[in-house]
């Protein structure tokens, strides 16, 4: 998934949630005399990204030369949409994620964001208007409050206290003895993987960038936490275009377009009830999972997921 980027980027996205500011890490890339993967071409724009469409024209991508990974990779996402990715382990799904993030360059095809290609554009101007919220999101030593202004560190405090409430933190943060003083991370409080995930969606509500990537917890939550999740993912997908990676029915069943990866290729693309009609890939998938979820959570199973 999304944490496993290569160890330099994965440091620089740390670095960039700290200060906010790709300055730093280029800096930091001197310092280690390391030359990044990827370099802005001489004559770079920054991305204007006001809508926040993308598109996938036939993309293809390999790591290695001998192992072509995604192929004829095509699809929008309109601005504002909701898009889930659904598929199997190594189908290339956190794959489409690194390439929109331009961690790596495409190897045939194209990708733009409102019609300009991300090779054409600054890398600082490209993460700056991309959100992520990993699976995994890394808390510093400090308060909750400073742990989510770190999504804009200049936000007032009453900005970073509407992000906490709109990503569903404040129930949460009701029962600590210092509300949002309370320290967490390695010395402080240590937090569930739906809390801190729900620190990564405020910290992306404060940023309010056009694009949100959002990596889903595979890791089991309970179904209260879930619902949290859900509600703040709804609240960002009112203003922002999302794309999710999804493993669970419940993400994908209210997006607008889902796309199906089976081995590196779209396979199905369409919204809930119409890949259902189509009885393939993703009707199988969504009956294995319910399955799966039946046995688990008996109670929790609503009729409309029958
Ligand atoms: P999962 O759900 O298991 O995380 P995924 O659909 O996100 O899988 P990717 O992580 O995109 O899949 O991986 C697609 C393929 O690319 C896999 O076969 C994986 O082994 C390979 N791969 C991923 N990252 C690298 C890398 N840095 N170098 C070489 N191969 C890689």
């Amino acid at each position: 998934m999304i944490q496993v980027f290569m160890p330099l980027n994965f440091l620089g996205f740390v670095y960039r949630e700290m200060k906010g500011s790709m300055a730093n890490i280029e800096k930091m890339f001197k310092l280690l005399a390391v030359k990044p993967a990827i370099q802005d071409s001489e004559d770079a724009q920054a991305l204007q990204a006001p809508a926040g469409v993308i598109e996938f024209h036939q993309v293809a991508f390999r790591y290695q030369a001998e192992r072509p990974i995604l192929a004829q990779i095509s699809f929008r996402v309109q601005a504002k949409q909701k898009v889930a990715i659904v598929g199997g382990s190594g189908a290339g799904k956190s794959t489409l994620f690194k390439l929109l993030l331009r961690f790596y360059d495409v190897e045939a095809g194209a990708i733009t964001i409102d019609g300009q290609d991300l090779r054409d554009v600054t890398q600082t101007s490209l993460r700056r208007a991309i959100g992520v919220v990993p699976q995994d999101t890394v808390l510093f030593n400090t308060s909750l409050l400073e742990n989510v202004r770190y999504g804009d560190v200049t936000a007032s405090d009453d900005a970073v206290l509407e992000a906490i409430r709109l990503a569903h933190l404040d129930d949460f943060i009701a029962q600590l003895p210092e509300g949002v003083h309370t320290e967490v991370g390695e010395r402080g409080l240590k937090l569930s993987g739906g809390e801190k995930q729900r620190v990564a969606i405020a910290r992306a509500i404060l940023k309010r960038p056009p694009i949100m990537v959002f990596d889903e917890a595979t890791s089991s939550l309970d179904s209260r936490s879930e619902r949290s999740i859900l509600q703040a993912l709804a609240e960002i997908a009112q203003e922002q275009t999302t794309l999710v990676i999804a493993h669970r029915l419940s993400t994908v069943v209210d997006a607008d377009q889902i796309l199906v990866l089976d081995q590196g290729q779209i396979v199905e693309q369409g919204d809930h009830h119409t890949l259902l009609a189509l009885g393939g890939r993703y009707a199988e998938l969504w009956a294995l999972q319910q399955r799966q979820q039946r046995s688990v959570d008996p109670v929790e199973m609503e009729p409309s997921d029958q």
